[in-house]
């Protein structure tokens, strides 16, 4: 077995020498012609139903039914995260509201979740908007939480935006029967691949590391072939679909993620090391920091591109030093080539509510390819401000 770098460079381009291209082709028909009108009708059923298209020329029908390029990107990243499939979609936020309708059946609406999570996660658990009733859950406490009618549990590690790390292992046992979805968004399967410590569903918003360059918005599943049979039927049925153009971009960016996320690591464990030993600064958050599990080296290959600090002052010197970067870009996201700042109580964390809400000191960043000297620079500067 070749090793995670070398499967990123090749996965989901076995075919590609018989084809007698190097790079994958880009096939944007939205729809396809039919042999027959039986043949047809088998193909839309079949696929319609959460089947994969047979490699025998049976008709893809239709691109909300099924599209070859985004196919390929799902075969890439299924090696990667160690699962037999993967199920892309139009967003992060699409690819959760898959997983929940999937999960969602046989009268089983009630879903544990850990906090923190993304705030629109969270936000979309906290109104029930998708007929879900949640239970908010340390993870010590999710083995009492589960019920009859529980129909999945909710991870996120590294959390986002505290960057807390959660023992995947235990927490698969603790869900027993359950299946546990775990957004791996920000570990990417570079650092951690949630399926070999128990995950049923890996879910990844695929805008973020994985695209890397901030230029396409999607969402993707790893998972097993059941799990995948049922979020590519509730996929055609919703059309929360991924664009083909985005798939080739994605499955080109993971050519890369391994790369990127080492490098953004280091860049971060600087940044986190200096920011700890800054005057103006009251708390760092980074697994580099702090692990009090010992998860890195055990459940992670590393620390991540993600960080977050707390300035004294709270709220108004948090807005200081996010207005005062200029390097460093002020916008939410993360995972890309370039850095960004953002204070996750006014943006991304903006609909939680009470206790879960992040302090207002409290300021994101994901640390790009940039130089971290020049990094520190602007930081150092923006600090200054207050
Ligand atoms: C951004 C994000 C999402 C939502 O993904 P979109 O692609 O924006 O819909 C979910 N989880 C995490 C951890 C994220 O960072």
């Amino acid at each position: 077995m070749t090793t995670l770098d070398t499967r990123a460079v090749h996965a989901g381009r076995d075919d590609l020498s018989a084809l007698g291209v190097h790079v994958p082709p880009i096939d944007l028909s939205t729809t396809n012609p039919l042999p027959s009108v039986d043949a047809g009708g088998d193909a839309y059923e079949l696929l319609a139903t959460g089947g994969t298209l047979p490699a025998d020329g049976t008709s893809a029908v239709y691109q909300r039914l099924w599209n070859p390029t985004v196919a390929r990107f799902e075969t890439a990243l299924a090696e990667l995260e160690g699962t037999t499939d993967a199920v892309a979609f139009a967003s992060g936020m699409a690819a959760l509201t898959a997983a929940l309708l999937a999960a969602t059946r046989d009268g089983k609406r009630h879903v544990v979740a850990v906090r923190p999570l993304y705030g629109g996660t969270d936000h979309v658990l906290a109104t029930g908007l998708l007929g879900t009733e949640v239970s908010w859950a340390r993870p010590a406490e999710v083995a009492a939480a589960v019920r009859p009618d529980t129909a999945l549990v909710i991870v996120e590690t590294p959390a986002n935006p505290t960057l807390d790390l959660v023992d995947l292992t235990a927490l698969a046992e603790a869900a027993g029967d359950v299946p546990l979805l775990v957004d791996n968004t920000v570990a990417t399967p570079v650092l951690q691949q949630p399926a070999r410590h128990g995950a049923a569903l890996v879910l990844h918003s695929a805008t973020k590391s994985i695209g890397g360059h901030g230029d396409v918005l999607a969402g993707v599943i790893a998972c097993d072939a059941g799990w995948a049979a049922r979020l590519r039927q509730v996929r055609a049925v919703t059309g929360a679909v991924l664009h083909p153009l985005g798939a080739y971009l994605l499955h080109r960016g993971l050519q890369t993620l391994p790369l990127r996320v080492r490098a953004q690591s280091a860049g971060a464990e600087k940044l986190a090391a200096w920011l700890a030993g800054h005057q103006a600064v009251q708390r760092v958050h980074h697994p580099s920091v702090a692990d009090p599990a010992g998860l890195v080296g055990r459940q992670m290959s590393g620390t991540g591109s993600l960080l977050a600090f707390e300035v004294r002052g709270g709220s108004s010197a948090a807005a200081t030093v996010a207005n005062s970067c200029s390097l460093i870009t002020h916008a939410v996201s993360l995972g890309g080539v370039d850095t960004l700042i953002q204070h996750p109580a006014s943006l991304t964390h903006r609909p939680v509510e009470g206790e879960a809400k992040p302090g207002g000191g409290l300021l994101r960043i994901s640390v790009g390819l940039e130089d971290p000297e020049d990094l520190r620079a602007d930081l150092a500067r923006a600090l200054a401000a207050i």
